[in-house]
This record gives C-alpha cells, structure tokens and sequence, in this order.
C-alpha cells in the first residue's frame, strides 16, 4: 500500500537533514490520503538516512496503526490534529530547524520582517503555547494558535507546516526557517527590524495565488 508515498517520506526525511532544517532524529512528516482517511507517518526515533519506505506507518486520525510493524512517530497526533482542522492538508512537516526554534523559545512569532512569510497565508506566523511532546495537548495547543495559518511555530520546541503536497509542506518549512532567520538576525543588531504591515502582507498573499507559472486566463 502507498509504495509512492512512502518512498516520498523517506526522500524528504533525508533532505531535512541535508538541507539542515533538522538534526537527529528530531522532526517528522506524513502524507494524507482524505479518500481511506489515512495518513502515512514517519516511524519514531529512526535516523532519516536508516529509515526504509516499509518502515512508514499507515495509521487512522484516531491514533489506530493500519500498516507498519514500527513504532510511529511520537507525533502523530499532532498530525491527526492538522488533517482533520485542516481540511486541504494533505501533508505535514514538523522541524526543529533552529531558527524557528530560536523564536519559539522566546515565545516570539516569524513577524513579516520578510514578506514571504505571507506564504503561510497570514501576516505574521503564531507561536503556539508550551506542551509536552507527543502529547494531545502539543496538537491542541498548535491547532489553536495556528488559525489559518499553514505554518506554526511550538514553544521551545520547533515549528510544524501543512501543504497540499509534500513538496509544498516542505517548502512551506524551509521558507518559515528562511524568515525566522532573517528576522532574527535583524533583531541582533541593534536596530529595530521593520515589520511590514498587515495590509502589505494581505496584498502579498493575493499576490502568491498567482505567482510563479500558474495558469493565468488570456
Ligand atoms: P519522533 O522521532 O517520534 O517522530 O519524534 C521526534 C520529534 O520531533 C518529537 O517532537
Ligand atoms: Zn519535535
């Protein structure tokens, strides 16, 4: 079942740690099938470079393992919680990408001191509140910062994104890390960033339904 799909999750799995949006075996992805509503998981505490597509775990949004004789990742109620409160999702990145992280320890959002923040579709991208991992309270309290945003930041922990796709989630993941950056790095010097405003970013994220070779009407 799902030989596509789970080859996808581990190519990505590796990228992560190429591309250095994580390290160890810290963060996770999956992919949603809203047909059988099932979702396919990375497994718990495996190295991305050691993991197999038959080590992938078929799962319900109930927290029921369908396929897979591993242990699926701690997270999977986080991801449960972002398919069923997020109906167009169809793939989650969670990342302890350090710069998202720096932010989240301070309690502080990605602000849109860069406009691509807006590719989150909203004009500053929430922290959630502190919660253990693996737990329902870490989905719950994500799911409730999150709003309309594709992109959350977990306090002192790390940031989660959701796509239509998994190339989406993922790049939705390495653009949140990019304007946490930048942001940061602003906030070391000792100027302060200007933030751009909410009907700028409003004006941007119009602006990105139609960016790049989307089909435009002659
Ligand atoms: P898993 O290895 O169980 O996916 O956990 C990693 C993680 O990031 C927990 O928040
Ligand atoms: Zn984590």
């Amino acid at each position: 079942m799902y030989e596509k799909e789970k080859i996808e999750i581990v190519e990505y799995g590796k990228k992560l740690i190429t591309d250095r949006l994580t390290t160890g075996t810290s963060g996770n992805i999956s992919i949603y099938d809203p047909e059988k509503k099932l979702m396919l998981i990375s497994p718990s505490g495996i190295g991305y470079f050691d993991t197999k597509p038959e080590d992938i775990v078929v799962m319900d949004l109930d927290g029921n393992v369908v396929e897979g004789d591993k242990k699926p990742s701690s997270e999977h109620g986080l991801h449960a919680a972002m398919y069923k409160s997020k109906p167009k999702a169809r793939a989650t990145v969670h990342t302890h990408s350090m710069y998202c992280t720096v932010l989240s320890v301070l309690g502080e959002p990605i602000r849109a001191a860069h406009y691509v923040v807006a590719d989150a579709g909203v004009t500053c991208v929430p922290c959630a509140k502190y919660e253990t991992y693996g737990t329902m309270e870490l989905a719950n309290a994500a799911v409730k910062a999150m709003g309309e945003s594709d992109a959350v930041l977990l306090a002192n922990h790390g940031m989660v994104a959701v796509g239509k796709s998994l190339k989406s989630a993922y790049g939705l993941a390495a653009g949140m890390e990019y304007c946490a950056e930048v942001y940061y790095r602003a906030l070391c010097t000792n100027k302060t960033p200007n933030i751009l405003s909410d009907d700028e970013m409003r004006k941007v994220i119009e602006k990105f339904k139609g960016y790049g070779q989307v089909k435009t009407k002659a």
